[in-house]
């Protein structure tokens, strides 16, 4: 074996020269052969293969016993082999010269022609793309004219092409500032030529490449290769290259029904790979359409295959595709695919190339099809990824050239049956299937022309999609769906419509007569699929019983909603030349007559009223079958509305078909299809369902109404204009059966009759049937009805919904129906119409106002109203107008001329049977004791009589007298006697309008007639009465307001089972809660009474008011004084490993030396990179511990009631201990108790016996006692034992204090382990404080002052049991989170957490203060001061509790060795946050010497203030370690009053500047300037704020000194006043000067560690002091350009492959490939998406994330929650478009981002997302951890 290795590399090292260009059967060089063939003209595709037949075998072929995963090959040797010839050939020459010659002739190119990746942004211009599809690439855009335009960005869904350059793609603009140069240069189209010798060579190369790339993808499924392709004996023996035996390959095929976790788990089991393996296969197989799962012998795969196969087949799927290939077919296919991307790069060179590559693409010699045509119809064999091969190289080499692009339209085009066939039979995306080119051609306005005129296109395709309805069509010719049939094949026909949709989107300018043939033979076939259509699920009032089951009705939504775009094209390009029009008319005509909606034998009923008749078509539609599809009557109706313009109408004789539908005949689908929505409206047809409701939904609804709904009405519109109005009116009544009730005897008969059902019915019919011709006479904003224009109806339309309410702009562009571009049009008028309200701060979306004088255009029966948008509006008018001191009624609004073809329809306001109407409505409603009235119907008769007074006002239609014809219907008697009916208070103020204006418009005819005013007294009365029902009404409104609020306030309470009792309390605590911070807020606003400024610490210490606290419980509302002894109370809080703050983040220093510390952070003390740590927080709500417990408790009870199975993602994990604070739903984890202020714990003695020892002294006998520290023997463990038991017991666990009991013995145990996988954690003791005393000589007493040890407190109980059980719950939350382990209440860790958290949090409040420019002390929210307050006394109190003195003593110890010997296998001064170290040393240090007392409670004594300095002085050695002091800072010098005068200070700071660098070897710099003492200590001072910022929130929580009055301003919190409040002197020298600190200082700055930080040498840069505020990341102000980066951003783990969902963290900035499986990780043993491992990783489990292509916020809190936000992007309307769905240019929204970025900061995620989740009602949970 050795051997034939040893061999091969011989071979390719050595002979690769020689042999791999030189020809098999010669000892010439292929490119040799290959001229020498071509000079004798004899060279074929043979001579090609048979070069290839042995190299790329050898170069490509898998390696036996891989996969696809380790496959790899010597890509040099492919280029130089393979690739390299070719070209040799091609230029005969230097390939390079050549090409770039050829491409300069081309430059710069005229068309980009660019092929999007998957992701890539798109830009259209909405005022100049033709279409949407019309798109530039980011190049082409940034130099265009559209980025100035108002234009869309999008993302492309791959596979599509730039238009820069296609003048038929542009309306103008049609080049960028590069393509334009392109277009100017060459004029001549005789620039693409090339040279003979060239074209020859190119020719024959291309030829033999596409016909090998051809035979190979298309390869049946063989095992084997053609013949020709096949490695010969003799080769064998001439290279001794193929002894090894054949090798076979197990190829797994993408498809679409089986899932990824069944193919993942099928690979793991049957190819025995790993899961990462089997994700891998499974994303390439997903991508590329295949994979090689395994090389092997070929029985090997063979049993692969048979098992993939037999294990996917279980799940009544049919199998994955799996098939056994032979090596050397894969090593050639993928060389195929190479090719093709390499002939893509040489197309790319020259437009020569390509018109060459069209003819040789396109050449058919028969019988063989062509390349293109065979590639059609084989697309759906292919692969995904030997597909796209085919479509980029086609778009690429056919599409930029027009000649090239038509040619192939034509062939594309005459397969299109076949490939559209395929594509629905096969499961793959639209996107992978050839069929998706048609956007490429049909889209091409001159193309779709000539295609429609010369190939047949339309009736090809419409041809293609009846084939599939066919097959869906019942007995009686119409489509019909069946529930539960799967639609899959049908749904993807409808793709057919969408490429008629491009075919039609242009319409012609100029018609020719082949152009008209092509079209109506089009037309022809649209006719035969709408009468398949007409009349398609019928539906038939269901009585006595409940519809069985919901008849299907959504797959004909779907297909009207794909239909509609192309019905309303066709319509229109009808409607631009004559002769096409009269000739679809009258096919529609026809169509409709031979297909009758009712029975021809049936004779008419005739029917009369008032002296008119007419014969009606008898069809009951309560009875029998109704259907809401009529397409075929519909588009008649469209035809119709442009007979006008070319001089037709409907009796033209060029529209005479005999026999042909009479208007009456013609109207009667339609008005069936209204009966019956009137008479659901009436509650007659309750029994049907839900069904039938849906399809009433969509038929009104906006996405649908304007080719159903618009169309019904303007059909009936024609009827009333074609049909004598008396008659007209009959079949109405007729049809809803109210011929009866327009008989002026009907209220009489019913006396006789009386039937309580009926008479409700009827009363709704009559409504809806008024309804209906209030629409009839008033709709006529549709060109063609009435004489306007398409603008004024979307006026119309924008002025009827902005009288509902103000709306913004994306909420109003909803409300319009789009057109086949997807505009509204809305942009155009919307200025003419209404006022844009600019959002008031900044963050709001703004809003359109109607402009004021288009109230008047109001019509309150607006025919696209829903019910609730009528009420809405008419309330919303009616309020208006009330405040306008207007009468209170909304008139019927003034209506546009009829066109000539309509006129007619006036005619039906003032006919016989209307004015009857009129009159019987009145009358009845004068009547008392007609049973018929209603209000409703009063009001639509006075808003027709208003519309026919506002007609006549008007005089467009001569004929039209109604005031006349009234008089003998006496209908202003009526009017007048009814404005005094107290029945019709309502409409009073309409009833004296209608009177008004009748006698207005009725009086020039009067001519000095009787008064024609309406009499004042009315007036009067009216307005008197209608203020007493308004108050009324106000009242009535008031009281069910109250009603419902109560009814909402019991449902919350309800679903709070903890607080029944309480449901009305709870409203108020919120405001008692607020009174309580107020008297909160008293202890600091004292100070400003006071004469000198406080001091928190040492000598000087202010006095502490003690102020009693006094909350009220949430939970029972009960008051409670916070005390030590009496009932505890709480807060909820919540306590979160927090990364805020971190300076180093863990993703950037993976592979560092240092990592391994971050891994786990010394839980000494916080590490000067802040963080990871504990983080306590709280919503400051307060409760009782027995109340929270047993509120607690009930949740428990719930959650372990509920199936495991029906679990919800709820907002918070019982398991984790988590709740939600009953008040405000807050998520905690845990409780805050509330201790009373710690100086009532002192003793008033303690405060006097302090001595004032000086810094020096106390340095020094903190130094005798690190002398005499000693590790504690193994056998005090036991001591340790013994107490943590104690604590349990006090937990309410019996645990006898015998040590030999078995529980305690395994108590031991645990703890034991504990303790030997800590690693600082040796106990340590020191000497008794005597023999420090004795040492220190005469300050010896002083010292020992500071550690008071004759205490006789011990055993006293300080708190009571509840509250210190309370507290060392809280202690076990920070342990358990800081340190990621189990409770575990004995840890001497768990001290350590305590202080770490209560440092961290005063840290983060800093920050988040500094961030928000807040004051430090005087605008606390609430619930910070609670938290810091309630969190600093509990540390202070723990020890206490906890009582282990022996371990805090030994934590002292370590934390002063650390700083005063600073060992150099320690931490450095620069590892550690000077605040992080302070916060432990406080709490510990007084324990020193007391191994069995509890710990002193802090005061604020001396010892206090010298740890502040200490701590301070180290925070100023690292200030002048690592500031840069030569940056000369850019604010005027200011005065400075200390070191002025005392030149001594200024030498001092510098000398121990220098003597600091010089120690610890600061590399100097060159440019240094003489450094000036006063800067200097200007930037430490200003480096120290935050430092003492911190300081000062801590001491003042701590010892209750109230903050000062400068401190609570922004800008107060100078050093100068730090320093005073804090006890510090505030001057350097008397900081700083003395021997004892300088020899510290020049310790630390010596450590080791140190050193190699300042020099660089380690991988770390030290922190930066003071602690910056993080931020996060900042984004580009424009959204463009955040797609454009990602869309260069590729999947990490996928090579090359972009990624579906790229998503920034925001935090910081590392992109990632969300939501899929290449990126998942595993993280505690489950596999998580990238976004949740980085959040893991980077933000200790919560993230904030940027999901860019979607746009929006994605919040993470792990393992498995999360929830999605609004974007900080903009449009100009400042609307957010989260989604990206409308695609407005969007700006960063400053504000909102700062929102963002303090939500972040301020730790409120964890609480966003809780909040979010318990408000989403989403059924479908989202997978967060796979994001
Ligand atoms: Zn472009
Ligand atoms: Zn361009
Ligand atoms: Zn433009
Ligand atoms: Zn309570
Ligand atoms: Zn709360
Ligand atoms: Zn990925
Ligand atoms: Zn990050």
């Amino acid at each position: 074996m050795g051997d034939s290795i040893d061999n091969d590399l011989t071979f390719s090292d050595l002979e690769v020269e020689r042999v791999l260009l030189v020809f098999p059967d010669s000892s010439r060089s292929c490119v040799d052969v290959w001229n020498d063939k071509l000079k004798n003209g004899v060279l074929s595709g043979t001579h090609f293969k048979e070069h290839w037949r042995i190299w790329v075998p050898k170069i490509y072929s898998p390696e036996p016993y891989g996969n696809s995963l380790d496959w790899s090959y010597d890509e040099a040797k492919a280029q130089e082999v393979l690739f390299d010839t070719l070209e040799q050939f091609i230029c005969n020459g230097d390939p390079q010269e050549v090409l770039t010659k050829l491409s300069q002739l081309d430059s710069p190119p005229s068309v980009c022609g660019r092929v999007f990746k998957m992701g890539e942004p798109t830009y259209s211009c909405r005022e100049c793309g033709m279409d949407p599809t019309c798109v530039l690439c980011v190049d082409c855009f940034k130099q265009s004219a559209h980025r100035h335009h108002k234009y869309k960005m999008g993302t492309s869904s791959g596979g599509g092409c730039c238009d820069c350059g296609d003048t038929e793609a542009w309306r103008s603009e049609p080049f960028c500032d590069i393509h334009v140069a392109g277009s100017e240069i060459r004029p001549d189209p005789a620039g693409h030529h090339l040279p003979d010798d060239l074209t020859e060579r190119a020719r024959a190369a291309f030829t033999a490449v596409l016909k090998y790339a051809y035979q190979l993808l298309t390869l049946e499924y063989t095992t084997g290769l053609p013949s020709d392709l096949q490695v010969k004996e003799s080769d064998e023996n001439l290279f001794g290259l193929f002894n090894t035996p054949d090798a076979y390959c197990t190829v797994l095929f993408n498809d679409e029904s089986h899932t990824f976790e069944q193919v993942i788990t099928t690979l793991v089991r049957v190819v025995k790979c790993s899961q990462r393996d089997a994700i891998d296969f499974v994303t390439n197989t997903d991508r590329e359409g295949r994979v090689v799962v395994k090389c092997s012998t070929f029985q090997h795969c063979t049993e692969l295959k048979t098992d993939i196969e037999r294990f996917t087949a279980r799940h009544g799927n049919r199998p994955l595709k799996v098939l056994v290939v032979h090596t050397h077919v894969i090593a050639h296919q993928f060389y195929a695919m190479k090719l093709l991307d390499w002939l893509q790069k040489i197309l790319g060179y020259a437009e020569g190339f390509r018109v060459l590559f069209s003819d040789v693409a396109l050449q058919n010699k028969a019988p063989d099809a062509s390349i293109v045509e065979g590639i059609l119809l084989l697309d759906s064999h292919l692969w995904k990824s030997a597909r796209t091969h085919w479509h980029r190289l086609i778009i690429s080499g056919m599409l930029m050239e027009y000649e090239s692009k038509k040619a192939f339209a034509k062939v594309f085009t005459k397969n299109y049956g076949s490939v559209l066939k395929d594509f629905m039979r096969d499961d793959h995306d639209h996107s992978f299937s050839v069929a998706s080119m048609s956007v490429q051609v049909f889209t091409v306005p001159t193309l779709a022309h000539y295609l429609i005129a010369n190939d047949d296109v339309l009736f090809i395709l419409l041809n293609t999609f009846i084939s599939e309805c066919t097959r869906k069509c019942n007995k009686a010719g119409k489509l019909e769906f069946e529930r539960n049939v799967p639609t899959g094949t049908f749904k993807r026909a409808h793709y057919i419509l969408y490429d008629l949709k491009y075919l039609l989107s242009s319409k012609p300018v100029m018609w020719t007569d082949a152009l008209r043939k092509g079209f109506l033979q089009g037309i022809s076939l649209l006719l035969n699929l709408l009468t398949f259509m007409q009349g398609m699920d019928m539906v038939t009032r269901q009585v006595g019983q409940h519809m069985e089951y919901e008849p299907e009705w959504e797959t004909a939504f779907n297909l009207h909603i794909k239909l509609a775009p192309v019905i309303t094209l066709a319509l229109e390009w009808c409607g631009t030349d004559k002769i096409v029009l009269i000739k679809a008319y009258r096919a529609t005509l026809k169509k409709l007559y031979d297909n009758p909606s009712f029975d021809p034998n049936q004779a008419g009923e005739v029917r009369e009223l008032v002296d008119h008749s007419a014969t009606c078509i008898q069809y009951d539609v309560a009875t029998q079958p109704v259907s809401i599809h009529l397409p075929l009557s519909r588009f008649l109706a469209g035809l119709h509305i442009h007979l006008e313009k070319f001089g037709l109408h409907f009796d033209s004789h060029e529209l005479q078909v005999t026999p042909r539908p009479t208007p009456e005949q013609l109207i009667e689908p339609v008005l069936r299809t209204q009966v019956m929505i009137s008479q659901v409206h009436a509650g007659m047809w309750r029994r049907n369902g839900y069904s039938l409701l849906n399809q009433l939904y969509f038929y009104h609804n906006v996405k649908c109404r304007s080719e159903m709904l618009d169309r019904d009405i303007v059909l009936l519109q024609i009827g009333a204009s074609l049909i004598e109005s008396n008659e007209f009116l009959i079949h109405l009544l007729n049809k809803f059966n109210l011929i009866n009730w327009a008989n002026p005897q009907f209220e009489l008969n019913t006396l006789k009759n009386p039937e309580e059902d009926s008479m409700r019915q009827t009363i709704s019919l009559v409504e809806e049937f008024l309804g209906l011709l209030v629409i009839l006479v008033g709709e006529r904003y549709t060109p063609g009805v009435g004489k306007i224009t398409s603008d004024d109806r979307i006026k119309k339309e924008l002025t009827q919904q902005l009288c509902i309410k103000p709306l913004s702009h994306s909420e109003l562009n909803k409300t319009l129906p789009d057109d086949v571009n997807y505009e509204t049009g809305m942009e155009r008028v919307i200025d003419q119409v209404a006022e844009f309200k600019k959002p008031g701060q900044g963050s709001g979306k703004g809003i359109y106002e109607l402009k004021t004088e288009l109230y008047s255009n109001y019509n309150v029966f607006f025919y696209h109203y829903t019910r609730e948008e009528f009420s809405k509006s008419e309330e919303t008018q009616r309020k208006r107008r009330k405040a306008a001191g207007e009468p209170e009624c909304c008139p019927p609004p003034p209506l546009p001329p009829l066109t000539d073809a309509f006129m007619m329809m006036a005619n039906l306001l003032q006919c016989d049977v209307m004015l009857h109407i009129m009159q019987i409505v009145l009358e009845r409603s004068i009547n008392l004791r007609a049973r018929s009235f209603s209000e409703t119907q009063l009001h639509k008769v006075l808003h027709l009589i208003g519309y026919a007074l506002q007609e006549e006002e008007k005089q467009y239609c001569q004929f039209l007298l109604f005031t006349e014809r009234a008089e003998k219907w006496r209908l202003e008697l009526l009017i007048e006697e009814l404005c005094s009916s107290a029945r019709v208070e309502a409409h009073k103020d309409l009833l004296v309008w209608t009177l008004a204006k009748y006698r207005q418009i009725a009086a020039p005819r009067r001519q000095g007639g009787p008064s024609t005013t309406v009499p004042s007294t009315l007036l009067q009365e009216t307005s008197q009465s209608e203020g007493t029902a308004k108050e009324e009404k106000e009242w009535r409104a008031m009281m069910a307001a109250q009603k419902r609020a109560k009814i909402m306030a019991q449902m919350t309470a309800m679903q709070k089972n903890f607080m029944k009792e309480n449901a009305k309390l709870f409203e108020t605590t919120v405001s008692e809660v607020g009174k309580m911070s107020d008297l909160k807020g008293l202890p600091m606003d004292l100070s400003e009474n006071m004469e000198t400024a406080p001091v928190a610490l040492g000598p000087n210490q202010t006095s502490k008011p003690i102020i009693e606290q006094q909350y009220t419980c949430i939970l029972c509302q009960e008051d409670q004084t916070v005390s030590a002894d009496g009932p505890a109370l709480l807060l909820a809080a919540f306590v979160q490993q927090s990364t805020v703050l971190c300076q180093h983040r863990k993703t950037e220093n993976l592979d560092m030396e240092e990592s391994g510390r971050y891994d786990l952070p010394d839980p000494l003390f916080l590490p000067a990179s802040v963080g990871p740590a504990p983080h306590t927080g709280t919503c400051g709500h307060v409760m009782h511990t027995h109340c929270w417990q047993k509120y607690f408790d009930s949740i428990l009870a719930k959650e372990n009631r509920r199936p495991y199975r029906l679990r919800q993602p709820i907002s918070f994990d019982i398991e984790k201990h988590e709740y939600l604070c009953p008040l405000c739903e807050c998520l905690s984890n845990t409780v805050l108790p509330l201790v009373p202020p710690l100086g009532t714990f002192q003793p008033q003695s303690n405060q006097h016996a302090q001595k004032n020892v000086t810094f020096e002294t106390w340095l020094q006998g903190l130094k005798i006692a690190l002398k005499y520290k000693k590790k504690l023997p193994s056998g005090v463990r036991k001591l340790e034992v013994r107490r943590s038991s104690r604590i349990q017991a006090l937990q309410g666990r019996e645990v006898t204090l015998n040590a030999t009991s078995e529980e305690n013995q395994s108590d031991f145990q645990g703890f034991a382990d504990d303790v030997d996988s800590q690693p600082v954690q040796h106990m340590l003791y020191t000497c008794p404080i005597d023999q420090v005393s004795i040492e220190l000589g005469d300050s010896g007493a002083d010292f020992a002052s500071l550690f008071p040890s004759n205490r006789n407190l011990a055993d006293k109980p300080w708190l009571s049991e509840n509250l210190e059980e309370m507290i060392i719950l809280y202690s076990q939350a920070t342990y358990t989170k800081g340190l990621g382990v189990h409770p575990h209440i004995g840890d001497s860790r768990v001290p350590l957490m305590i202080w770490k958290s209560c440092a961290y949090s005063i840290h983060s409040l800093e920050c988040l203060l500094r961030d928000m420019e807040k004051p430090l002390l005087g605008d606390l929210s609430c619930r910070h001061r609670d938290c810091l307050e309630s969190l600093v006394r509990i540390v202070g109190v723990f020890d206490a509790v906890w009582k282990r003195p022996e371990v805090t003593s030994s934590h002292a110890l370590h934390i002063l060795s650390l700083i005063l010997e600073n060992p150099s296998d320690g931490p450095c001064i620069l590892d550690w946050d000077c605040f992080g170290v302070l916060v432990p040393l406080t709490f510990s240090l007084p324990s020193l010497f007391l191994s069995d007392q509890p710990t002193p409670v802090p005061s604020g004594n001396v010892q206090e203030l010298n740890i502040l300095k200490l701590m301070l002085l180290s925070h100023i050695v690292k200030i002048l370690l690592t500031v840069d002091f030569n940056e000369r800072e850019e604010e005027p010098m200011d005065v400075e009053e200390v070191g002025e005068g005392d030149p001594a200070a200024k030498s001092n700071i510098l000398e121990l500047l220098h003597a600091v660098r010089k120690v610890a070897a600061v590399p100097s710099d060159e440019n240094a300037v003489q450094l000036d003492a006063r800067s200097v200590w200007t930037k430490v001072k200003n480096a120290c704020i935050p430092f003492l910022r911190c300081c000062a929130l801590f001491y003042h929580f701590l010892v209750g000194v109230p903050g000062p009055y400068v401190l609570m301003e922004v800008g107060g919190d100078t050093f100068e006043n730090l320093c005073a409040y804090l006890g510090l002197p505030k001057s350097y020298h008397e900081l700083v000067s003395s021997p004892a600190v300088f020899d510290l200082s020049m310790k630390w700055a010596h450590h080791e560690k140190v050193r190699r930080y300042v020099s660089g040498a380690s991988n770390l840069s030290p922190v930066t002091v003071p602690l910056p505020v993080n931020q996060l990341v900042s984004l580009p102000a424009d959204y463009s350009e955040l797609i454009n980066t990602v869309s260069l951003f590729t999947c990490p783990n996928s090579e090359r492959e972009d990624s579906r969902n790229p998503t920034m963290c925001l935090v910081c900035g590392q992109m990632l490939c969300s939501q899929s499986y290449c990126c998942q990780t595993e993280l505690n043993r489950t596999l998580v998406g990238a976004c949740t491992y980085h959040a893991h990783e980077c933000g200790a489990g919560v993230g904030i994330f940027l999901r860019v292509r979607e746009c929006e916020i994605l919040l993470l809190a792990s393992p498995s929650r999360g929830c999605f936000m609004s974007p900080p992007y903009l449009d100009q309307y400042g609307e957010t478009d989260q989604g990206l769905r409308r695609g407005n240019p969007l700006r960063l929204c400053l504000e909102r981002y700062k929102k963002l970025q303090l939500l972040w900061l301020g730790h409120g995620i964890h609480e966003e997302i809780a909040r979010a989740l318990e408000s989403n009602t989403s059924i479908v949970p989202t997978q967060w951890q796979h994001l």
